[in-house]
């Protein structure tokens, strides 16, 4: 099987389907088509396909919605392979029960976690992600390239961070101390990962940012060194903030401050920063982030399942901050589908604020251009125009989870994930009728299953799950089965 990176490129014509661009107007075309030529967009409009793309190879995609990738703003690959720990926990609990067994990763496991995760994430309609990666055990190997080349086999477009803890738990840190750098060393890596892997040029696959964890497990000295490192390469930064109230309760007690107000002291807060959660925001931060041009990655599913909150994802977009999605690492997201962000975005949304608080084109712009603005690409991806580059999700609607439901964009965000019919990265083909076509799935589930039993026992865990009482069946999962 080829990888879609060698296949040859060919102008291709998408015809026949309802094409959703997501453009600045929101230009949809009921029978539409779609070309491309190389990596890049070159018609976009309605009707039959125009006599000058007729030398095109023609996919005929009736029945189904064209949309722009969706784009997926945070991410902890490595997650993959510990899905199913602490089942009932708080962050800072789960946090506790995790990080001893994330000392044992190195660069081989790294490797298959991040294929499994970024290969489920493709069969969710993704064309682009980013990663936080923030462990980096002493003896562990090169993590970051591990990921990296796991990107490049799976064929998304990628910004992984360099992520980094320099907070102890003897310093006050929630981290345990042997998962922690030194911040000299880490500032080393960072400088390292910019000036081996980023590529600032039009049309790049793989773009760095530097992200320190959390304001619990890093310092104020790496917080601001890793913000003047980044600004002097031009590069992204990013970290967690305001996820949980715990995490808000932590920032007053030891700084005096809320989380946001926190980052801005230490000059964060621009338009190059984007934060993950930003859950519990008063109306002050909200305007402090918008005043900016700091963004926010929405992650609605792990919030819930960590029992965090609802982030105010209406209050943010009225106040101009962009806001795109991400599905959070897999250890709080054990579905990590970038899809079910959008559903659960709405979902959750209407929960908080009513009927009217997200239509299902904001939660499909959430995906797209708010993701695509959060990584500072918007001219480049996010909507279907004329030389934007050829990043396209293509879902079959004529099936029996969504054939009479009028609207196809509602269909998408209201009904079940739809098959993925087709889904073009740089205009190579990475999924077709939801097969990811760089790996064998069934041998990559293997090397997951025994990748994850392998990280739980460097940590002395056990791999199979016993019904128990709720407090022990926190700790450990499963391949068992539940009586
Ligand atoms: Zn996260």
């Amino acid at each position: 099987m080829s990888s879609p990176l060698t296949t040859p490129a060919v102008r291709t014509a998408l015809t026949g389907g309802y094409v959703a661009t997501n453009d600045d107007l929101r230009t949809e075309h009921t029978r539409g088509y779609v070309v491309l030529d190389g990596h890049q967009l070159v018609a976009v409009g309605s009707g039959p396909l125009p006599a000058e793309h007729a030398d095109a190879a023609v996919v005929d995609v009736s029945g189904c919605l064209v949309t722009p990738g969706l784009v997926n703003t945070h991410h902890h690959l490595f997650q993959w392979i510990t899905r199913g720990w602490a089942v009932d926990g708080t962050l800072f609990e789960w946090l506790r029960t995790l990080y001893p067994v994330w000392a044992g990763l190195d660069a081989d496991l790294t490797t298959t976690a991040a294929t499994g995760a970024l290969a489920w994430l493709a069969r969710s309609g993704c064309t682009t992600s980013t990663d936080h990666h923030y462990v980096f055990p002493r003896h562990g190997g090169d993590l970051l390239g591990a990921e990296i080349a796991a990107a490049r086999q799976v064929g998304l477009r990628f910004h992984p961070t360099r992520g980094s803890m320099d907070l102890g738990v003897s310093a006050g840190g929630l981290p345990p101390d042997d998962v922690v750098e030194d911040l000299d060393a880490i500032l080393a890596a960072s400088e390292a990962a910019i000036q081996t892997h980023h590529d600032p040029s039009p049309g790049s696959m793989l773009q760095i940012a530097l992200a320190p964890c959390s304001p619990f497990s890093v310092t104020a000295e790496l917080l601001t060194a890793s913000a003047e490192l980044a600004r002097r390469y031009g590069v992204r930064l990013h970290t967690h903030l305001a996820e949980t109230s715990e995490e808000d309760d932590f920032c007053r007690d030891h700084f005096g401050r809320t989380p946001v107000e926190y980052l801005d002291s230490l000059g964060w807060l621009r338009p190059d920063v984007w934060f993950a959660h930003a859950v519990h925001l008063d109306d002050a931060s909200i305007a402090r982030l918008a005043a900016t041009g700091t963004s926010v990655a929405h992650c609605p599913s792990s919030n819930a399942r960590l029992g965090a909150g609802i982030a105010r994802a209406r209050d943010l977009r009225d106040a101009g901050v962009a806001v795109g999605l991400g599905v959070d690492g897999a250890a709080s997201n054990e579905a990590s589908s970038l899809w079910a962000e959008a559903h659960h975005a709405l979902l959750f949304a209407r929960a908080r604020g009513g009927p009217q608080a997200l239509g299902v084109r904001d939660a499909l712009d959430m995906a797209t251009t708010g993701g695509a603005r959060v990584l500072g690409r918007q001219d480049e991806i996010g909507s279907l125009e004329v030389g934007k580059l050829a990043d396209v999700a293509v879902w079959r609607l004529d099936g029996l989870g969504h054939v009479d439901v009028a609207d196809p964009v509602a269909a998408l965000v209201l009904g079940a994930q739809p098959p993925l019919e087709l889904l073009l990265v740089n205009g190579q083909r990475v999924v077709e009728r939801d097969v990811v076509l760089s790996v064998d799935a069934e041998e990559l589930a293997a090397d997951v299953l025994t990748a994850s039993r392998e990280l739980a026992s460097r940590a002395g865990r056990a791999t199979s799950f016993a019904p128990s009482t709720p407090r022990q069946a926190q700790d450990r999962p499963t391949s068992g089965r539940v009586a």
